[in-house]
């Protein structure tokens, strides 16, 4: 790790002022805020962000959550994980970003890690957060270890010939599916942006994740009105039952008016360069056959399509998106018999059952001999 100057942040301003010093905010920024530095700090002894000015953002007022007068929900960037996750609002009226919440990394991780820095994470790529590998991402113009390589938790989705690193966050997919809105302010004020265009894929610049530019604090995000009716459920599947990023994730959102779908809001983790909306699965108005199945099947084409992507592991290459339309399916017979989200059991199950039909072929069920859902 080198050696960097550790600055604590007076006030909005002083922080915004010593970021503005930075040449970029994306890859190598040369000042990076840390808020619990359960990424940033981790990615400084790997060598793989050499700030020579770190600025403390801890002691900001943007800690609260808070329901505005119109009902949308106010999240402050340095809300940590744990009080978001267990948030009564959070809890009664978002339960997808609850879930995504508890569903990512461990309690001790949950209780330093902010809604900031969790939306900014960087990729898990293992290539990225090697510095004796090429990588794009970390070293423009060095190469893509991962096309060739160890690449079966990468992205299939959103890739250039450039980079296929995934972003890691499950919150991002619950917010994300959530249609969230990030504030930022710099020198010049504030702005805000939907999420969808908050994030952007690699193409030709992998290692630019988000439009940042120096200077720039995120101070809070903002979810709309939850609508009377909705429903939300968060699925993940990974290698194992905690404390593991996802293989593939979904998040759903519907209104439901007179029992009946009126609009369905999809996201996909683990397989997208950027949180993933399927915008397919966004139908405004509700016809008599599900939209969920007709979603489905768009995002398995489109996912399958995108195979090709997946030059090595060619096994998770097909199960991922599979995996994926599994949970999709899932979450529909859940959302569409109790609007609850999904229990899971902490002890792993007598087995057999039936075996589950999503995962069954070609695919390896991940999770079957460690949890219920596949079985409900
Ligand atoms: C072992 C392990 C397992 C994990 N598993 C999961 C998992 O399963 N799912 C998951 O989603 N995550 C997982 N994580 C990641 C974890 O969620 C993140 O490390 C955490 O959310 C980062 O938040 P932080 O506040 O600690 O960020 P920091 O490390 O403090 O900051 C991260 C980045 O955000 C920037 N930043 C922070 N706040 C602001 C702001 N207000 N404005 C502008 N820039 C800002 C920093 O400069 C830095 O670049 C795991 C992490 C570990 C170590
Ligand atoms: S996938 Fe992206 S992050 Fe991973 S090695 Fe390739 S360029 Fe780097």
């Amino acid at each position: 790790m080198d050696t960097f100057r550790f600055v604590k942040a007076r006030d909005e301003s002083h922080a915004i002022q010593a970021a503005s010093q930075s040449k970029t905010a994306q890859q190598g920024a040369e000042v990076r805020f840390v808020a619990g530095g359960t990424t940033l700090i981790d990615l400084m002894k790997l060598n793989v962000e050499r700030p020579s000015q770190v600025i403390d953002i801890n002691h900001l007022p943007l800690g609260n959550v808070e329901k505005l007068q119109d009902g949308r929900l106010k999240i402050g960037a340095l809300v940590r994980n744990f009080d978001l996750a267990h948030h009564a609002v959070v809890q009664s009226e978002y339960p997808v970003l609850s879930q995504a919440l508890l569903a990512g990394a461990s309690a001790q991780l949950r209780n330093m890690a902010t809604t900031a820095g969790n939306l900014l994470q960087p990729t898990r790529c293992v290539y990225f957060r090697n510095t004796a590998m090429a990588c794009n991402k970390r070293a423009p113009g060095s190469g893509c270890s991962a096309i060739e390589g160890d690449n079966r938790t990468l992205a299939i989705l959103g890739t250039s010939s450039n980079c296929i690193a995934t972003n890691p966050s499950d919150m991002n997919v619950a917010l994300t599916a959530l249609e969230a809105t990030i504030h930022i302010q710099n020198k010049t004020g504030q702005r805000e942006l939907p999420i969808d265009d908050f994030f952007v894929v690699p193409g030709s610049t992998p290692q630019r994740e988000n439009v940042l530019e120096p200077g720039d604090l995120i101070t809070y995000v903002t979810l709309p009105a939850s609508r009377p009716g909705a429903k939300s459920v968060y699925l993940k599947l990974r290698d194992r039952a905690s404390y593991e990023f996802a293989l593939a994730s979904a998040a759903v959102v519907v209104d439901v008016v007179e029992s009946k779908f009126n609009r369905v809001r999809i996201a996909l983790g683990g397989v997208g360069t950027k949180p993933w909306r399927s915008r397919a699965a966004s139908y405004s108005a509700f016809s008599d056959r599900s939209p969920f199945s007709r979603a489905s099947l768009i995002a398995w084409m489109i996912a399958g399509r995108s195979t090709a992507f997946r030059r090595t592991n060619s096994a998770l290459s097909i199960s991922a998106p599979r995996a994926v339309i599994g949970m999709a399916t899932i979450a529909e017979k859940t959302v569409r018999k109790e609007g609850a989200p999904l229990r899971r059991k902490n002890k792993a199950p007598a087995l057999p059952g039936p075996t589950p039909t999503y995962f069954t072929g070609a695919a390896q069920c991940w999770q079957v001999s460690r949890c219920n859902d596949c079985r409900s």
